[in-house]
């Protein structure tokens, strides 16, 4: 089981070219997309779950294609959008039962029980028989996951499922995800850093509807193996600092100013190595793109 996407370009009416020739290979677990707004995400996942048409290119759910096979692929995933409405007087259970009637799952025994156990996979069994509109925004975020699981997916696409939440549900719908994703493909997209690096294997980096990265969080580390550094500067230095030096963060501690710097060699009489994280990298991705397009 595998998603694989080759040369998938997409460019809406009016021109804009929102994917620009992705070829990217998805097994399974979590799966995490990753980038700015704008940069292709919705677009991606929206033809991954067959409700978008690609402009050029392809792309294949376990060997179908999602052109010719729309209804077998819709079969085997789930989606949730970022959009996600909801009636607010109806409750929990009735709001599944309306999304199940549309999915045509017309047995009445059968719906119940797949009902039941999706709002127990999401940990929403207790709030069965209240109404939405008292839900928080991580409740209705896991009510609409409840959604997407509704005919037992192997593939879940869950769009910036965490945008919006407090720490404390943003904690709790990574782990679910994370759950989830025992023998399925789940893919998440996020602009947040830290959701990809505690819930994804493997992820993406997405800009401008290209492919920056795809792979294991280690292997985007490597690449600045023996390159991260901090150096503890006063105030007034910053500026010649940010001069000098790729800076990848600024943080202020009890004693005065840190920056996380990513150089070849370390010059600064107050800098010392450290190990490269997440954050290192993507910003050290995004800004090879961005001084690349400059020379385009
Ligand atoms: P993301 O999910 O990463 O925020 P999107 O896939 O939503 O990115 O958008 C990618 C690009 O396509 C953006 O420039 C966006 O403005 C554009 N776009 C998205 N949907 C449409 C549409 N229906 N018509 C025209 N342009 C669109």
């Amino acid at each position: 089981m595998q998603i694989d996407i080759r040369g998938l370009r997409k460019v809406y009416p009016g021109g804009v070219v929102a994917l620009e020739g992705l070829d990217l290979t998805i097994p399974p677990g979590v799966f995490g997309l990753l980038g700015p707004n704008g940069s292709g995400k919705t677009t991606l996942m929206r033809i991954l779950a067959t409700l978008l048409e690609p402009s050029a290119g392809d792309a294949y759910i376990d060997g179908r294609d999602v052109r010719r096979n729309k209804a077998p692929i819709r079969e085997m995933l789930g989606y949730m959008p970022q959009e996600f409405g909801f009636y607010p007087t109806l409750t929990a259970y009735e709001t599944l039962d309306y999304f199940a009637l549309l999915c045509r799952m017309n047995d009445p025994k059968q719906r119940r029980s797949r009902i039941r156990e999706s709002l127990a996979q999401v940990n929403l069994e207790q709030l069965a028989e209240r109404r939405v509109g008292t839900f928080s925004g991580g409740m209705k975020r896991r009510l609409g996951i409840a959604q997407a699981l509704l005919n037992d997916p192997r593939v879940l696409i869950v769009d910036e499922p965490t945008s919006g939440l407090d720490p404390e549900e943003r904690i709790r719908l990574r782990n679910l995800l994370a759950e989830l994703a025992g023998g399925r493909i789940v893919i998440l997209s996020t602009h947040i850093v830290s959701d990809v690096e505690i819930t994804s294997e493997r992820f993406a980096i997405l800009h401008e509807g290209r492919l920056l990265f795809s792979g294991k969080l280690a292997d985007l580390l490597a690449r600045l193996e023996g390159r991260t550094w901090i150096i503890d500067i006063e105030e007034e230095e910053l500026t010649r600092v940010r001069e000098q030096f790729f800076v990848t963060g600024v943080f202020r501690s009890a004693t005065g100013m840190q920056v996380r710097v990513i150089a070849d060699a370390m010059t600064h009489p107050r800098g010392y190595s450290t190990s490269p994280t997440l954050d290192d990298g993507y910003v050290a991705t995004m800004r090879q793109e961005a001084e690349l397009s400059a020379v385009d």
